[in-house]
């Protein structure tokens, strides 16, 4: 059996991140992943440029040979009523493809990678993690997103009363003619929240890209409510009429509903295995990308594994993140305070929509950067 510092389940972004700021400390890691690299991940591709800073990306070398579709406006609404569009002046966000932006993260890890594998099985003996029975490591990190096996050891994931966010999303190259038809434009994401409040849709064009979506803390009538949404953007014009491809859905935790234990002895769960992404908006790169640089700070500075040395973990989550116990906001979903018939009229004012759908709940700007050095 190989031993290793720690292994690290999941190689996407908070798996990645964690795995390279390790390695740059010295520590012999394993990444394990079930997939091979380049893969898609269900996702609208959107990321604010926190996530770009702390991860040291250079946004002018990024886009040499990758999309990086560069964020200035949004229009936002209601469905049903006509939506309001916002200049902020600047780009102040940015639209990724999934399928580049994890695998570029993954090629800048140097440790032993093990893709198109599994983990299938996790023993601990005598004080050391054991996976699939071939590499052990007294720590384990779980980055296996929401359906982590990791986060099922320490007694977290799906099945344990969890409310998750249930969304679906379709990404595509369009032809020319595609293109012509579709009246979305790249610099400018649509945001359109359901009649009901309980979710959101997005119209998302990234260079010759469309990613349409959307997410409903309740999984009722999700289909339903796409396939209405599908059909009013075809009708006025934002979306091609011939989509290819079908939807894909994908769940996850919100942070204000997450209940998830985030360590144990010898273990920690980081990004989606633990349920941090934002309750308002649901971007969760930027808390996996967060929880990792957090994560290795702790390790790296832990005497030991301990649950007792680890917690200081939990407790830098919290400081970030907020207090979960004391999260009430429902998670895709806006406050009690803005409801019918309050909620149309907020979604018409420009000053509401930029100043605290976008810049706020959204943006986070008010949240600057993590930038620890490990
Ligand atoms: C429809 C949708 C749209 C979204 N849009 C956005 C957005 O625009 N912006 C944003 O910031 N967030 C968005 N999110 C959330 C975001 O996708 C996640 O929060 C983010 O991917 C979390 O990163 P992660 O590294 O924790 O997990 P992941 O990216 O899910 O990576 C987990 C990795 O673990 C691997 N794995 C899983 N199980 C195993 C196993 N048994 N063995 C080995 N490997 C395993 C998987 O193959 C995967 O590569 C969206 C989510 C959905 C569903």
């Amino acid at each position: 059996m190989e031993t290793f510092d720690a292994i690290v389940v999941g190689a996407g972004p908070a798996g990645s991140t964690l795995t390279h700021a390790l390695e740059n400390a010295g520590k012999n890691v394993l990444i394990i992943d079930k997939t091979s690299f380049p893969r898609d991940k269900t996702c609208a591709g959107w990321v604010t440029p926190a996530v770009l800073e702390s991860l040291h990306v250079d946004i002018n070398d990024y886009r040499q040979h990758r999309t990086l579709q560069s964020i200035s406006r949004f229009r936002i609404g209601m469905m049903g009523q006509s939506p309001v569009e916002n200049c902020h002046g600047s780009v102040v966000s940015y639209g990724i493809r999934r399928c580049e932006f994890d695998a570029y993260l993954l090629d800048r890890v140097q440790s032993r990678k093990q893709l198109n594998t599994p983990v299938k099985s996790i023993t601990r003996d005598n004080g050391l993690w054991q996976i699939n029975g071939q590499w052990q490591a007294p720590l384990l990190v779980g980055a296996g997103g929401h359906f982590c096996p990791v986060a099922k050891q320490i007694g977290a994931g799906p099945g344990k009363h969890e409310t998750v966010v249930a969304a679906k999303e379709v990404e595509f190259e369009m032809t020319p003619a595609q293109a012509k038809a579709c009246e979305a434009r790249g610099d400018t994401p649509e945001l359109w929240f359901c009649r009901d409040l309980k979710g959101y849709a997005w119209v998302f064009r990234k260079g010759n890209f469309l990613n349409i979506g959307l997410g409903r803390e309740d999984n009722h009538q999700l289909t339903e409510h796409l396939e209405a949404f599908v059909q009013d953007m075809k009708q006025s014009g934002r979306i091609p009429s011939d989509l290819p491809g079908r939807f894909k859905g994908h769940a996850y935790l919100l942070y204000g509903h997450a209940q998830r234990p985030l360590l144990d002895d010898g273990v920690l769960l980081i990004g989606d295995a633990a349920g941090l992404a934002y309750t308002q908006s649901g971007e969760g790169i930027r808390p996996a990308i967060e929880s990792a640089l957090i994560a290795a700070k702790v390790i790296l500075n832990a005497p030991d594994y301990s649950a007792s040395s680890l917690q200081r973990y939990s407790e830098q989550i919290s400081e970030r993140f907020g207090h979960r116990a004391a999260e009430q906001e429902r998670g895709f979903e806006v406050p009690d305070w803005l409801k019918q018939p309050i909620a149309s009229s907020l979604m018409r004012s420009h000053w509401f929509t930029q100043k605290v759908v976008t810049e706020k709940w959204f943006l986070h700007q008010e949240i600057p950067p993590l930038d620890l050095a490990v």
